[in-house]
């Protein structure tokens, strides 16, 4: 199905609950927020209908999806979804070393693991939580148990992982991961004075080689290494022009930009009457956000509840 400005749209977000067993001072309120979660019915009703609107890839994403304790039946039910080629997940990590392999059995195909320091005590300070070794034993879990084509999202954060921009790159060297570092945006919790660009990847590592674009992501790769570097800019490099997803908030509300504040409610629907409004949600997709023009996303919403 292609929008009102000629984009084929293929790809759902799909935030599967706000909960989150972490507090990433960016994303998340202290006390986190507790809206209604659709169940696992109506998430699956969602992808079937998404899928005979022309979605072809879904991603869960949250809140963190693995708090979800019904997550193996949603993964398995949108893996087995006629149209649906690719299912992903993004995660914080933290419950991967025990859940990567139900994961692959369940359908998931690939995996985006959120990391954003490699010291335990900045970990701890950002998180609320001392576990940074659980997200490495994860991404360790996630390969044992297959799990191939992972990429590591890294938020760039001025004066907190700045001096860690060429250790990220170096696992990218090591191991065949995708580092991406991504640019804070103005939303939610969103740090006021911590905003660093892309660019600051590029002044650090100049060895990185330009290889394309891979989806939002500028892509690089390093002399002799496994991995790839990407650099996600929404601030400072826009990418709307090639826009191909629509989201759907954990409370089950279509977003058809990440930000903008329409938002259309899905929940109560099925069948015809809820492909309607998926393609009522699909053209009302705005050409372009305007976080550069006003310095502030539209949302009026917490990135846990719509998931990144
Ligand atoms: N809990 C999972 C995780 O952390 O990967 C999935 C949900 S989380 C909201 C998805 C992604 O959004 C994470 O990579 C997180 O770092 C990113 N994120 C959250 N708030 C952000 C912000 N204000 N700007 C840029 N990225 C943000
Ligand atoms: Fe939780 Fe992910 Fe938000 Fe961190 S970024 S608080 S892990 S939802």
């Amino acid at each position: 199905m292609k929008d009102a400005f000629a984009r084929e749209i293929t790809y759902l977000r799909l935030s599967v609950t706000d909960r989150c067993n972490l507090r990433c001072r960016y994303c998340m309120p202290p006390a986190g927020t507790a809206g209604g979660l659709c169940s696992a019915g109506e998430l699956l009703e969602i992808v079937r209908q998404a899928a005979a609107c022309g979605i072809r890839k879904v991603r869960l994403t949250g809140g963190e999806p693995l708090v979800r304790p019904d997550i193996l039946d949603v993964c398995r039910g949108a893996a087995a979804t006629a149209g649906v080629e690719e299912l992903c997940l993004t995660t914080n990590g933290t419950r991967l070393p025990a859940m990567a392999r139900p994961l692959r059995e369940a359908g998931v195909d690939r995996l985006n693991v959120s990391l954003d320091t490699l010291r335990p005590d900045r970990f701890a300070r950002l998180t609320g939580q001392d576990c940074l070794g659980d997200v490495l034993r994860g991404l360790e879990a996630a390969a044992e148990a297959g799990f191939t084509g992972t990429k590591l999202n890294v938020v760039l954060l001025a004066g907190f992982n700045e001096d860690e921009i060429r250790d990220f790159v170096e696992l990218a060297r090591r191991y065949p991961l995708e580092v991406r570092f991504i640019e804070l945006m103005p939303i939610g919790e969103g740090v006021h004075g911590t905003f660093l660009p892309a660019q600051a990847v590029l002044d650090a590592c100049p060895e990185l080689l330009p290889a394309g674009d891979g989806g939002v992501a500028r892509r690089f790769r390093l002399p002799e290494g496994r991995g790839m570097v990407g650099l996600i800019a929404p601030m400072s490099h826009r990418f709307c022009t090639g826009c191909d997803r629509i989201r759907v908030t954990a409370d089950g509300k279509l977003k058809p930009c990440l930000h903008s504040g329409k938002e259309f409610p899905l929940r109560g629907l099925a069948g015809e009457g809820l492909r309607r409004e998926l393609l009522r949600g699909i053209a009302a997709k705005p050409a372009s956000h305007r976080l550069t023009e006003t310095g502030r996303s539209g949302t009026g919403r917490t990135m846990n509840q719509i998931g990144g």
